[in-house]
Formats: structure tokens, C-alpha cells, sequence
């Protein structure tokens, strides 16, 4: 009944393949991640088999799903969304990285939780906006680079794998250009002033996956497109 999520991925793979390839990028450099926001279980089970990750926006919405999930199913589940500090505990539980990571205190939190729970490091990222639209969740691009720095020395428990951005709501492909190309070149200057690999830069969403992976991005994180409007 959900057979059409293939053919929607296998387009979006053919798509990721000719933007990296004409970027003179490999096409294993770019990772699918399947957004299943408000998609039921089943749709996101049946697409497991052909993307990389999962991404949820949502703590609550992803716990309820969790539980229904396959422990054998080791699809990793990325926090995309804005993370408050009440549910960091839940969202460390059930969720395999946080990608939302956007102010000190959050990340203090998290810190101190993964510590708790005995764990020695958790994997995150990085959200900037980098549109500066009012509405749009991530730390100011101006900051960025402190945060960073903050969590080094004061969350030992924190490892900071990537950056995160939501390129700006525009059909201008130009915006949208100068604000993935402006996340590589903070990654670039963060490598250098840190020491730090940074490998993951997670930009790109169904309507501008292939100008992000043309600006560098490794996660596209793709919902519409392959699960289909969301009805809300
Ligand atoms: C919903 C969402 C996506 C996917 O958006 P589509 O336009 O449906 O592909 C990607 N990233 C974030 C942070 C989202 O909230």
C-alpha cells in the first residue's frame, strides 16, 4: 500500500547521485535521512530498508513511535526539531543524535545527563541559522562559533560531530545558495581554530536538497518528498 515511498526514494537517490557527481562529489558522501514527522510507523519502517537515517522534529511524537519500533531495526533516529530542556532526558533515550543543539544551557543539560546515565559521550550537532529569519530555531550565526567553543571546554560529555542549518523559506535559489555556502565556510574555520574533523553537515530539505549538496552538505534531510504531504 506504501510501495510508492520506493519509487519516491529511488528518484531522490538518482537526483542526490547527478548533484553530487556534478559537484565532483562521490555519491556515498551524501546521506539520505527519511523526515517522518506525522507519518505513521509503518511508512517509516517500509523506508528503512533504503535511506540512512530517520529524522523526528518532535520528542513526544517520536517516543510513542519508539516504542512500537523494532529493536532489530538499527536505523539511527536524528532529533532534528528544537529540544527543550524538559525533555532532554527522553530525547537522549531515544533518540541515536541530536542534531538541534542551539544554546549553552541545552547543551549543559545534555551534558550533564549523558553524564548520569553513565554514558561517556553523546553525539551532536550544531543548529545555526544561518537566514536569520526571527522564527527559525538555531543560535545565531555570530555566536555560533562560541557555542561551539563553550561546549569544548565545559561539556566533556558532548562530542560535536556537525553543523545543522535550515536553509531560508525563498524560492530565491541565490539565498538559499549563500546560506549552505556560508555553513561550510563556518565548518571550514571552525576545523581550523578547533582542531576538530567536523564530518557531517546536515543541510538540505525536499525543496533544496540539490543546491545544499552542491554547497557541500553530507545529510539531506528529505520528508515531503518521499513520505508525501503532511495533512496538517
Ligand atoms: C520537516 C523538516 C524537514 C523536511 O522537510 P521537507 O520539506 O518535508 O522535506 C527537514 N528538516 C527539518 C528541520 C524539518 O523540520
Amino acid at each position: 500500500m506504501v510501495d510508492f515511498i520506493y519509487d519516491h526514494i529511488a528518484a531522490i537517490r538518482a537526483e542526490i547521485a547527478s548533484a553530487a557527481q556534478a559537484a565532483g562529489r562521490g555519491v556515498d558522501d551524501v546521506k539520505l535521512m527519511g523526515v517522518s514527522k506525522f507519518h505513521p510507523l509503518e511508512m517509516m519502517l517500509r523506508a528503512s530498508d533504503c535511506i540512512d537515517l530517520l529524522g523526528e522534529n518532535r520528542v513526544q511524537e517520536a517516543v510513542e513511535k519508539r516504542a512500537g519500533w523494532p529493536p532489530e531495526n538499527k536505523t539511527p533516529w536524528h532529533l532534528i526539531g528544537h529540544l527543550q530542556k524538559n525533555k532532554a532526558r527522553k530525547a537522549l533515550e531515544i533518540f541515536d543524535l541530536i542534531e538541534s543543539v542551539d544554546g549553552f544551557d541545552l547543551a549543559k543539560t545534555l551534558d550533564r545527563i549523558v553524564a548520569e546515565t553513565g554514558r561517556a559521550t553523546y553525539p551532536v550537532y550544531i543548529e545555526v541559522n544561518m537566514s536569520g529569519e526571527e522564527a527559525k530555531n538555531g543560535i545565531a550565526l555570530r555566536d555560533a562559533e562560541k557555542l561551539l567553543e563553550q561546549i569544548l571546554i565545559e561539556c566533556p560529555h558532548l562530542r560535536v560531530e556537525g553543523l545543522m542549518t535550515i536553509g531560508p523559506l525563498t524560492d530565491d535559489e541565490k539565498q538559499v545558495r549563500v546560506a549552505f555556502a556560508g555553513l561550510y565556510a563556518m565548518r571550514g574555520s571552525m576545523r581550523e581554530k578547533f582542531g576538530l574533523a567536523l564530518p557531517e553537515l546536515s543541510m538540505g530539505m525536499s525543496g533544496d536538497f540539490k543546491v545544499a549538496i552542491e554547497e557541500g552538505s553530507t545529510i539531506v534531510r528529505v520528508g515531503t518528498a518521499i513520505f508525501g504531504s503532511r495533512n496538517i
